[in-house]
């Protein structure tokens, strides 16, 4: 009786073994379904245009994505000073519409389209409040790309809070992964080398940051764009110093609302506002040092 019931309990527990691990292999295959039709299409349009040959998205529903995701990842995550520009993300576009100084649309290869943020920089507003330069930077994007054949470059999120794309947009197709070619042919450096865009640096999408950084130091020493034109503008409303907060690497005129709830334990100090942009901070966009 006792050992009947062992063995029962032995088969059953068998056959319960056996019926989960089959539902864990179905609903595994399902989860992995999803991911493809939303996020990952994008990447399989970065393959497709890495192999010309690969099958088109929508007729390979069934391909082991897992695998080409991680590949096509790699690259990206690593600094990769030496590898070759079919290495890292890249996705042809031809883009049709030029928004605002760091915003445009574009068309992807299969006729979709999305619209692109530029990452890492900040261009003045022109659309719904004008602000210095704004109009320029506007009007310089559009005379660049419009109508243009770019190449996007992700960084680790591919897209914004409003779904819009993040990306570096190459002129140029990359042969190596260095600094001078960035200068060359990123239109997100040319912008920050012209003067028509400030850094804006939001993790965790930094792999330019530190030399974007340095562009923007090079165009305000030479004033370029922007920074040319805020000396003159501002040459009167130099403030005697400036406050910053250490938590949100922003500074601010003394007089500015934001810049007076900075938490005494946060509270940086800067003498100019080359002091504080040389240090990585960037400028309140209420106040505008
Ligand atoms: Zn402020």
């Amino acid at each position: 009786m006792l050992k009947l019931n062992r063995y029962t309990l032995i088969i059953g527990l068998l056959s319960v073994f056996l019926l989960l691990t089959a539902a864990g292999c179905g609903k595994e295959s399902t989860s992995s379904d999803k991911p493809e039709k939303t996020g990952v299409t994008l990447q399989q349009e970065q393959h497709r245009d890495q192999e010309q040959n690969a099958p088109a998205p929508g007729e390979t529903p069934g391909r082991q994505v897992d695998g080409k995701t991680g590949h096509a990842n790699e690259p990206g995550n690593s600094p990769g000073q030496q590898t070759g520009a079919t290495a890292r993300k890249l996705i042809s576009a031809t883009v049709t519409h030029v928004v605002d100084g760091d915003t445009v649309e574009v068309k992807l290869a299969r006729g979709r389209e999305e619209k692109v943020r530029l990452i890492g920089v900040d261009t003045p507003e022109s659309t719904k409040e004008i602000e210095p330069y704004g109009k320029e930077a506007s009007a310089y994007t559009k005379s660049r790309l419009e109508g243009r054949k770019v190449w996007l470059e992700l960084d680790a999120e591919e897209r914004d809070r409003y779904g819009r794309l993040l990306a570096y947009i190459w002129l140029e197709q990359p042969v190596r992964d260095t600094e001078a070619e960035a200068r060359d042919k990123m239109f997100n450096a040319e912008l920050l080398k012209e003067g028509y865009a400030q850094v804006m640096t939001v993790p965790p999408n930094v792999k330019y940051a530190d030399f974007f950084v340095e562009l923007q130091r090079e165009a305000r020493e030479a004033g370029k764009g922007l920074w040319g034109l805020t000396t003159q503008e501002k040459a009167g409303k130099i403030e005697d110093y400036y406050v910053a907060s250490s938590r949100s690497k922003k500074f601010h005129r003394p007089g500015c609302e934001w810049g007076q709830k900075i938490a005494p334990a946060n509270l940086v100090k800067f003498k100019t506002v080359d002091d504080a942009l040389n240090a990585g901070y960037e400028p309140c966009r209420v106040c505008n040092p």
